[in-house]
């Protein structure tokens, strides 16, 4: 019998996101802006079919959107009706078993997402959540005035982005945060950094809040050196996708990931890729009639992604997005000295 259980690696955001047993694919609770938000994006790669200057489509930073979930439905058919847009056109996807709902009789429908942390052993994350304004054109006046506040009051108004949170591996850095700024978890394997942390960093000292993140304890200087490199790289190939992409988002985030164990850096020789592969490229179950080893994803050692679209528009004709790219131009910034 499959399982559903809450995810556990995640570094900020609501509670009620699943993801399955092999952890494969998340769960989210659905969002109509959201969901219309990787209909379109999707949309307009397949028709635009626009060959920018070699730039990364902004689809390829975000996770792979498989399908919405009606809870209780047999959910190959959801799928089957809205995965057609992924190229290769099988049923790939199979979700037995999914839990229904209480019997209150209320159909709760999730956004059925690639699971980023998927292959990675040890996932550290970080949610960065970009744009100095906080708010769409829907927010109620009492949102319109909190969320000005949290703006003027934190890095996102100066630098256009906030750390919103991480869970990493606990490491000589964090045993120094504030008791208030976060919680071990895991028998304190882990520690979990909320929001509140990233609240109260200040242009001083946030370059300080990254070098916590990277500051794990089991990998070597080389490899610690690596990913800061590497993450910087991502961050200039997203500025120009940025650039490209006539879209306005509000509180979205990039989120990076990178592998904490030192056995998986060994296995694959050091050897990262700067983009992600594709998401669906393991081998079709039945055909192999095996045990339960059969999908093996191909996990990079580290990532980026874009996440989290509730308050995000397609908008042709727009130009780009001036509220995210001062948030990415600060990164850049920052993590040119991190690299040095
Ligand atoms: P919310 O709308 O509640 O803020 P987000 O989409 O921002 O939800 O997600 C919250 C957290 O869940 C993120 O910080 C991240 O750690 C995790 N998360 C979100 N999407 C994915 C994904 N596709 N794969 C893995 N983890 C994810
Ligand atoms: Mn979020």
């Amino acid at each position: 019998m499959a399982e559903y259980t809450e995810l556990e690696h995640k570094a900020a955001g609501h509670d009620g996101t699943l993801t399955d047993e092999q952890g494969l694919l998340i769960f989210k609770p659905l969002n109509e802006q959201e969901l219309q938000f990787y209909k379109d994006i999707q949309q307009q790669q397949l028709t635009d079919n626009v060959e920018s200057e070699g730039d990364i489509p902004l689809e390829s930073w975000m996770p792979a959107y498989l399908g919405v979930l009606d809870e209780g439905h047999n959910v190959s058919e959801n799928l089957a009706k809205d995965v057609q847009v992924i190229d290769s056109g099988e049923d790939l996807i199979n979700i037995p078993n999914f839990p229904t709902s209480q019997d209150n009789g209320t159909s709760n429908r999730f956004l059925v997402l690639q699971n980023l942390t998927a292959g990675f052993n040890k996932p550290n994350i970080i949610d960065i959540k970009l744009g100095k304004i906080l708010y769409d054109e829907n927010a109620t006046e009492d949102k319109k005035q909190r969320m000005t506040k949290v703006s003027e009051t934190t890095t996102s108004g100066s630098l256009g982005f906030r750390i919103c949170g991480m869970r990493i591996e606990s490491n000589k850095m964090t045993s120094t945060l504030d008791p208030n700024h976060h919680e071990f978890q895991s028998q304190g394997e882990y520690v979990f950094i909320n929001k509140m942390f990233g609240r109260t960093r200040t242009v001083e000292d946030v370059t300080e809040a990254f070098e916590t993140y990277f500051a794990n304890s089991s990998l070597n200087e080389e490899r610690r050196n690596h990913l800061k490199t590497i993450f910087l790289q991502r961050l200039q190939l997203f500025f120009n996708t940025i650039l490209n992409s006539e879209v306005r988002m509000i509180s979205s985030s990039l989120l990076f990931i990178y592998e904490g164990d030192a056995s998986r850096w060994d296995e694959q020789k050091d050897e990262d890729s700067l983009i992600a592969d594709e998401f669906i490229d393991y081998e079709d179950e039945e055909s192999q009639d095996s045990d339960s080893d059969d999908i093996v994803p191909k996990a990079p050692l580290s990532l980026m992604a874009l996440i989290d679209f509730a308050h995000s528009k397609v908008t042709k004709g727009a130009g780009y997005d001036e509220n995210v790219i001062e948030g990415v131009e600060s990164l850049l910034s920052i993590f040119s000295k991190l690299s040095d």
